[in-house]
């Protein structure tokens, strides 16, 4: 089938709806619309894929939840088509460990940027969901249906048949090439298809308040590391401020939440009367993780797949760094641009990385919950000691100790260059001016595509003929990103000058070139004069050219 056959075919498909208004057919059914099936549908959306995300709530859920963002986080979320002021963020100056008998013990500089966003910064929950809904919302290969729950599923060779209960008593079936289960932490798809969650749940429950309005609030984030108890305590935007409180043994879940508690919890920041208090609810956290994240054509996303405590703030983070590793990798399988064996590589490259990162939080959860107070003095003494070396200072204060998302294994090319890019780690991200004189963020100019980036030269001058046609029906880009100043041709709209030299030191030697992922993951590169060789090695890997995969079966009638 032709590209423009394809294309006519997929919109023939779109515009066919069953009764009550859902596609019987889609390339991916996407379960669970909080914020990380939102942030896939939003994803799939721009990669042109054919989607409909279901969620049995009809309404955002409101109660506390995730608070802070890295800066990977909101690179997703720009990746996902998330734009400034889309919702609003506060960026976190510093995070303090607090102890009563010896004060500051523990301080992570979050000043700053990296890749071009804050390196911290806090957000309401609910308002980034419904932002992303609203993105969402402009793609015309996305549905949605609210109210709508999955009840079962059946998948053979070609795809998964999905039943759905829309309520009122009627069911629908959906078949999809592939299914992606964001359903959350208790996921009914994860044991549908029979795979653990294992790990540890805390035995202690946690009271959070979310309260606005006081007069003069924090303006970081601080963790009072009483064993007692421990507290952390918070700046959010919307004047708002959020403490986590940890229950004492004996301390019930309904006593802690009542006005009475809450008023005696506050009173050393003013007490309810200096506040209003906007949410309260108690939780138990969890460390656990999906033995797989993947089984045959369904996929774990987000809590489904992992859940972490929440000392690190990396449990929607996480969340987003699978939105984005695995949304490109099913778009340029059911668009034919890559062999399904790609999408080994998403448990391969996410299921480490969110381990490592429970790890951190785990570690994180022992320095503000010592178990006693003599642990505490040990712990928080030890970790003020090791600060007095300049090196150990540096690799606490700079959140060293965070894992790097940078793949030991997975989709992209073995070995090192001798380029400062690392394969299987992150593109930096800067700001470039494009040839129209137009300033942006490097990942807007590069857009949804697989690129191709010389550093220096321009790689289309040594792309052969075969090769770069392969890459261009592949959805590859060639791109120049030239050094601020360099004399350089524009092409069209294909050239641009580093501003803040982010991208091109780490691409030195002068006329590198390198393979990007769409998540902009490094896949390969080398001297621009090997381009021919780094794309054909770079398709090789992506098992292109491949067909597109066989059409779906007849999808069964949709019965509502
Ligand atoms: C107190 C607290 C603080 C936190 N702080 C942070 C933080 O600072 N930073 C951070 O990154 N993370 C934090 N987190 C974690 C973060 O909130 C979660 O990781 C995130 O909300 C998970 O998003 P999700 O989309 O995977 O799952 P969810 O938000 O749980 O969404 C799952 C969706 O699936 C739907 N669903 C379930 N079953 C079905 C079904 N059968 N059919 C259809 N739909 C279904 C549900 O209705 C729900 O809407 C915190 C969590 C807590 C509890």
């Amino acid at each position: 089938m032709t590209d423009r056959h394809a294309e006519a075919s997929r919109e023939g498909q779109e515009r066919a709806k069953g009764p009550a208004g859902l596609p019987p057919e889609v390339d991916v059914l996407v379960v669970g619309y909080g914020p990380v099936g939102a942030a896939i549908a939003n994803l799939l959306g721009r990669y042109g894929v054919r989607a409909l995300a279901v969620d049995k709530a009809r309404e955002i859920f409101m109660a506390p939840r995730a608070i802070a963002l890295d800066n990977e986080a909101l690179r997703v979320l720009q990746l996902a088509g998330l734009e400034e002021g889309d919702f609003a963020t506060v960026a976190i100056p510093h995070v303090r460990m607090l102890s009563p008998a010896m004060g500051e013990f523990g301080r992570i500089n979050t000043l700053g940027q990296i890749d071009g966003h804050p390196k911290l910064v806090t957000f309401y929950q609910p308002e980034l969901e419904a932002a992303l809904r609203r993105r969402a919302a402009e793609y015309r290969t996305v549905r949605t249906a609210l109210g709508v729950a999955l009840t079962g599923l059946v998948e053979d060779a070609g795809g998964v048949n999905a039943t759905l209960d829309m309520g009122e008593g009627r069911t629908a079936t959906v078949r999809a090439r592939y299914l992606v289960a964001a359903d959350g932490a208790s996921s009914f798809v994860r044991q549908l298809i029979g795979l653990d969650f294992t790990g540890q749940t805390y035995g202690e429950d946690w009271l959070v308040v979310d309260a606005s309005g006081a007069k003069d609030p924090i303006d970081h984030v601080e963790f009072l590391c009483d064993p007692r108890r421990p507290t952390p305590h918070m700046i959010a935007p919307g004047g708002r401020e959020r403490w986590e409180f940890m229950l004492r043994p004996g301390e019930t879940r309904e006593e802690i939440e009542s006005d009475v508690r809450v008023s005696e919890l506050l009173a050393p920041w003013g007490g309810p009367s200096a506040m209003t208090i906007e949410r309260r609810a108690v939780y138990r956290f969890h460390a656990r993780t999906a033995d797989a994240f993947r089984k045959g054509r369904v996929f774990l996303a987000g809590d489904a797949a992992h859940i972490t405590p929440p000392f690190a703030g990396q449990g929607l983070v996480a969340g987003l760094r699978d939105a984005a590793n695995l949304s490109w990798k099913l778009a340029w399988v059911v668009r034919g641009r890559a062999a399904p064996a790609i999408l080994d590589s998403y448990d391969e490259e996410r299921r480490p990385h969110a381990k490592a990162m429970i790890g951190l939080a785990k570690f994180m959860g022992r320095l503000i919950m010592p178990q006693s107070a003599a642990k505490a003095v040990l712990i928080h003494g030890a970790l003020r000691l090791l600060r007095l070396t300049a090196s150990m200072r540096r690799y606490f204060d700079d959140f060293g100790i965070k894992p790097q998302n940078v793949f030991p294994r997975g989709m992209f090319v073995a070995g090192r260059s001798g380029a400062r890019l690392v394969r299987g780690g992150p593109l930096p991200q800067g700001l470039v001016r494009a040839a129209d004189g137009g300033v942006r963020l490097s990942d807007d100019a590069l857009g949804p595509h697989l690129t191709l980036v010389g550093f220096g030269r321009d790689p289309a001058e040594a792309l052969g003929g075969a090769e770069a046609s392969n890459f261009a029906a592949c959805g590859g880009r060639v791109v120049q990103i030239a050094h601020r100043g360099q004399a350089r041709r524009f092409r069209r709209d294909d050239a641009f000058e580093d501003l803040d030299g982010a991208l091109t030191p780490g691409a030195a030697p002068f006329g590198w070139a390198a393979v990007v992922r769409p998540d902009r993951t490094v896949l390969h590169d080398g001297p621009v004069a090997d381009v021919n060789r780094l794309v054909r090695e770079s398709l090789a890997l992506l098992g292109t050219p491949v067909a597109a995969e066989a059409p779906l079966a007849a999808a069964p009638a949709l019965s509502v």
